[in-house]
């Protein structure tokens, strides 16, 4: 199927699940990204949910599958649009990043239709995001980092701003990131916030297993926003849930706290917990437990990201804080 013919406005009243393919494998095998749509009863919006960006984090997968058997084709106004494995060759060995080409699909948007096979399902995504008019990029943290169960969006100018900051709290997750200089090239949002498209993704701690309670929070969340856009009947949803409104760049690759030894780290703190600059987060010990380094808080803040394994190389990100919302 084209991509043009999925995201067909006139198609109406159906479900279907289907594959656009991607690209061919030496064995002849072909890389295919699953789709789940269900067309609703006349035109509108069009909601796209991308799961396991990342072949670690296994429950937007699932909680787009149920999504889909949720959602009735009666009941919707517009389109949804769910691809529940976004990295198939990433996903097939429980890795965050490709076996093939080693590329993190996270950082590598709006890929090339005739780069490495990355590249090639980057484009196709990046395709269906321009066509679409809301993304939701579900993640789990994957197997190397915890955080809390939060939804993040770009305080980008205007309408799309707006609708995603606003839309990040009615998903109805206990913690809220506002990134105010949005995110750095080549993700997901990224590409959304270029096009003036309103975005959001959500992180929670998550190993590569499958945490129900997170897929069934996943799902809800994703029904509370297209009823919050008007695309399923019901009154609007509630707003109290979120227990802590960060602010924050969040790009892991730069603005983490990182060892300066590799080692055991014995972490003093956990997610979300409230720190002073200066204080010690953590200690990176050697085989003999002699402490190699003491890991200080660089600033005042919250923990989002916290490294989920102990064995820690020199160079890695260990932490990641954000803060609260100055005062106006
Ligand atoms: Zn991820």
């Amino acid at each position: 199927m084209k991509l043009e013919d999925v995201f067909d406005r006139t198609r109406l009243n159906s479900k279907e699940k289907t594959y656009v393919d991607i690209t061919v494998l030496p064995d002849g095998s072909t890389v295919r990204l699953p789709l789940m749509m269900v067309h609703g009863r006349e035109p509108g919006k069009i909601m796209l949910v991308l799961g396991a960006i990342h072949g670690d984090e296994h429950e937007g997968p699932q909680a787009i599958r149920e999504l889909f058997d949720a959602l009735e084709a009666r009941q919707l106004v517009g389109k949804f649009v769910g691809v529940p494995v976004a990295n198939p060759p990433a996903h097939r060995v429980s890795r965050r990043e490709s076996p093939i080409d080693h590329l993190n699909l996270a950082r590598i948007f709006p890929g090339s239709s005739k780069g490495s096979v990355s590249e090639r399902i980057a484009y196709n995504i990046a395709k269906m995001i321009s066509i679409s008019d809301f993304l939701i990029d579900l993640h789990s943290s994957g197997t190397n980092l915890d955080s809390p169960t939060l939804c993040g969006y770009c305080a980008i100018k205007g309408e799309a701003g707006r609708i995603s900051k606003e839309t990040a709290v009615v998903f109805g997750v206990p913690v809220v990131w506002e990134h105010p200089s949005g995110v750095p090239p080549g993700r997901t949002l990224s590409v959304a916030a270029e096009r003036g498209i309103p975005s959001l993704y959500t992180e929670t701690s998550g190993g590569g297993w499958l945490s129900k309670d997170t897929v069934l929070c996943y799902k809800n969340g994703v029904l509370n926003v297209m009823k919050y856009l008007g695309m399923l009947p019901g009154s609007k949803p509630e707003t109290g849930k979120v227990k802590h409104y960060i602010v924050g760049g969040g790009d892991l690759d730069k603005d983490s706290v990182t060892a300066a030894t590799s080692g055991f780290l014995l972490s003093h703190v956990e997610t979300m917990d409230q720190v002073r600059q200066g204080e010690i987060l953590g200690r990176i010990i050697d085989p003999l437990g002699e402490t190699l380094q003491e890991i200080r808080a660089p600033s005042d803040g919250y923990i989002v990201f916290k490294k989920a394994n102990p064995i820690v190389y020199c160079g890695e990100s260990v932490y990641l804080l954000a803060h609260a919302p100055t005062k106006t």
